[in-house]
Order: structure tokens, then C-alpha cells, then sequence
């Protein structure tokens, strides 16, 4: 069976054809610079890139290309053959405790949450209409980055403000990066052999968040009401005091959306280093002993393992930590400060395994507390609730 997995942005849309259930790749690509006249459309055939330059104005251009770009390059025979569609969608709010079939009333529900994600629900919204469009008798499934969360106790999820904000805005903790979180630590179990581990994951990507996982449920996660809530990232400040707001305002006579957009996009590694927000060049910077960027770094591995250590306590006890996504995945000097800085739990690193790439355990046999390298797959993870759905 085939099935694509979405994920639209305002102006992107990137995609996979997977064949289901072996979880087979047949093709993935992305449309960029949707809205204007030099948009790019990218797929692979037979492995190689085929990239098309050409005016896009909008999401349903853009999804008609894709679907007639794979008759046209002969991934698919016929647009018949493609069998679902999974959408990720970014805020679920508390409606949707786990992936939906959509329906007119879902798209409704979905929009109605737009509040809590102005820049991505709309979007997401565009993606889903415009497959509707294209591939009208295709079951389409929405598949949220807030539902693996849906399980958090209202002890972790409310903040201490005033209880109205909660009841009539939605004010409180959703997190995020639940398909990422739920796939890695499934695959943490299995590592295991035990149900009821305790497990952290900690996702480090351009956007960062991490999950404690007791007996398969997320019980809490670092991003909040947005993902700018939690630990330091590549351009997000994570937890500021939120006074910090109405004093930069006020300095540099700017208006609370405008200094609001500096925690999103000029904070986090590229804020405190002034280099850059990728950690490839934290990394360089580092080494070539430039200090902004070791405190970057060392900022964002402190704010890390402050969480681990609370969600240690949290869950009265810990078996495992996850690495995934980007950095996680890649950067073997995050990992191993991170450790470091949490060695009190019980954790004996493997320092030749860290430096290698690829799923692998990183701490010794033995180690109370075990380590682990796990690349995340969202599309996968899609795919999966589209055949779950069907
Ligand atoms: P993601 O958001 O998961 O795609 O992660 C993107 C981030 O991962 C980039 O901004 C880099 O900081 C980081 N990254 C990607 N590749 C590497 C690598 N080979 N070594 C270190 N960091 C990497």
C-alpha cells in the first residue's frame, strides 16, 4: 500500500511516498518559495534529485505538481495507487487526543485552533485541502504533533496562572514533536525488553524539546503553549523570564510582537554565539576557542540537564535517554556534555561508540542509566496511523 506523508508550511511542502507496512521510502521531495514566481520544486527518481524551477502561487499548485510529478517520472503507474494521505498538523489543542480520518468538521476543528498556532495550523489547513482537492476519493489523516502528549497529567501541563486563562483561552502546556517523541522512544523499548521503562528523549533539531516517557505515555514535555518554551534552541531563547519582554520594548521602542519574534529567531545558539544557529558551527567555534560559542553550548547542555534531572525525580527513576533529530543524531560532543553534566544518574558512557553515527547504544553494559542513539522518522511515524486508520 502507498501512502504520502505531508508536512506544509506557510510557503514549503515536504513529502514521502512510502510503501506500508514494510516502511519502504519510494520517494520523498519538497516544494519551496510556494507564493512566488521562483519556486522550487525538488523529487527523487531512481536516487537522484530532479529539481524544477518555476512559478508556484499557491499550496494546490504545488500539490498538483507533486502528485502529476510522480506519473510524469514514473514513480507511480497511476495516481489510483496511492492508497492515503497523513498530514502532520502542529497543534492538535485539546480536541484531538490522537490522529483523526478528515472530515469537513475536522478541518473545522483544526481551524478553530488556530489561535493557538497562527503559523502553522493555517498552513497545515492549506496542505490538507489541497490534497482533498487532488486526490478527492484518497482517505486523508491528520496526524498531530500535540496527541502523544494528550496523556500529560494536568500537573505538568498547567501553568500557575490564572485558571480563566486556561478555561476560556487554552493556556497551558500542549508540547510538540510528539510523532518524533512516540517513534523514538517505541523504538527505546523494544532496546529495552521492558514496558514500564523510564525514558527521556531528547530531541535536538533546529527546534529542540524533550519528553519524559513512563510505561509508553508522555507524562511531561519541555515546549509549552508554543515551542518557544523550554530548553535553548537554534534560534529560540526556550524559558525566559517574561518580563524580559516589556523591558526590551520599552528600551528600544518596539512593540511586543517585535521583541517576542527575537526569543523565536535571533535567540538560542544564534543569539548567545552571534555566529550562527547550526551546531556544526557552535561546534567549530568552539574548537577554534571563540567563547560565545562554548557558552551557547554550554547554556544550552546546563538548561538540558536541569530537565533531565527534574523529570528524573518526576518519574521517581530513569532507564534510559534518547538521542534524535539533527544535532542529537549527529553531534557527538552534545551528547557526551550532556551526559556528563547528568553522570550523578548512574551513566557510563561509551566514548568510541558516541563518536559513531547510526542507531546504537552509547553507554557500557552496565551502565544504570543506558544511552541511546536513535534517528527519528515523523514520516514513518504517519504513515503508520494512515494504515492504523484506514
Ligand atoms: P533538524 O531540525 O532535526 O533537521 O536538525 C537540524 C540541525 O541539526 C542543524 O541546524 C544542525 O545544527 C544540526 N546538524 C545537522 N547535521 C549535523 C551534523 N552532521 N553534525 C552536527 N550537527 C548537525
Amino acid at each position: 500500500m502507498k501512502i504520502i506523508a505531508v508536512n506544509a508550511g506557510s510557503s514549503s511542502l515536504k513529502f514521502q511516498l512510502l510503501e506500508m507496512p514494510e516502511e519502504k521510502v519510494i520517494t520523498s521531495g519538497l516544494v519551496e518559495r510556494i507564493g512566488h514566481h521562483n519556486a522550487v520544486f525538488q523529487i527523487k527518481v531512481n536516487g537522484e534529485k530532479v529539481t524544477v524551477e518555476q512559478p508556484i502561487l499557491d499550496h494546490k499548485v504545488a500539490v498538483d505538481l507533486l502528485v502529476e510529478g510522480l506519473v510524469k517520472y514514473d514513480i507511480i503507474k497511476s495516481l489510483d495507487e496511492i492508497n492515503g494521505v497523513g498530514h502532520r498538523v502542529v497543534q492538535g489543542g485539546e480536541i484531538f487526543k490522537s490522529s483523526v480520518v478528515i472530515t469537513n468538521k475536522v478541518i473545522d476543528d483544526i481551524e478553530s485552533l488556530n489561535d493557538l498556532a497562527p503559523l502553522h495550523n493555517p498552513a497545515n489547513v492549506t496542505g490538507i485541502t489541497s490534497f482533498k482537492k487532488a486526490l478527492p476519493n484518497v482517505i486523508q489523516v491528520a496526524v498531530f504533533d500535540t496527541s502523544f502528549h494528550g496523556t500529560m497529567d494536568e500537573l505538568a501541563y498547567l501553568y500557575a496562572t490564572p485558571y480563566a486563562w486556561y478555561e476560556k483561552y487554552g493556556v497551558r502546556k500542549y508540547g510538540f514533536h510528539g510523532t518524533s517523541h512516540q517513534y523514538v522512544s517505541e523504538k527505546a523499548y523494544a532496546k529495552l525488553g521492558n514496558k514500564d521503562a523510564k525514558v527521556i528523549v531528547c530531541h535536538l533539531g533546529n527546534g529542540a524539546s524533550l519528553c519524559a516517557v513512563d510505561a509508553g505515555k508522555s507524562v511531561d514535555t519541555s515546549m509549552g503553549l508554543t515551542p518557544l518554551e523550554g530548553i535553548p534552541m537554534g534560534t529560540r531563547s526556550g524559558n525566559v523570564d517574561p518580563s524580559v519582554i516589556k523591558l526590551i520594548a520599552d528600551q528600544e521602542n518596539r512593540s511586543y510582537e517585535s521583541v517576542l519574534n527575537d526569543l523565536n529567531k535571533q535567540s538560542g545558539y544564534l543569539g548567545v554565539s552571534g555566529i550562527s544557529n547550526d551546531s556544526r558551527d557552535i561546534v567549530k567555534g568552539i574548537e577554534e576557542g571563540n567563547h560565545r560559542a562554548y557558552l551557547a553550548h554550554k547554556v544550552q547542555v546546563k538548561r538540558i540537564a536541569d530537565y533531565i534531572g527534574s523529570y528524573y525525580v518526576y518519574m521517581g527513576g530513569l532507564d534510559a535517554i534518547c538521542f534524535t533529530a539533527g544535532i542529537g543524531e549527529n553531534s557527538s560532543l552534545i551528547r557526551k556534555d550532556i551526559l556528563e553534566a547528568v553522570k550523578v544518574l548512574g551513566i557510563d558512557l561509551d566514548e568510541a561508540e558516541n563518536e559513531k553515527r547510526g542507531e546504537r547504544e552509547i553507554t557500557k553494559p552496565g551502565s544504570k542509566v543506558r544511552a541511546f542513539i536513535i534517528p527519528t522518522n515523523e514520516e514513518v511515524m504517519i504513515a503508520r496511523e494512515v494504515v492504523r486508520l484506514k
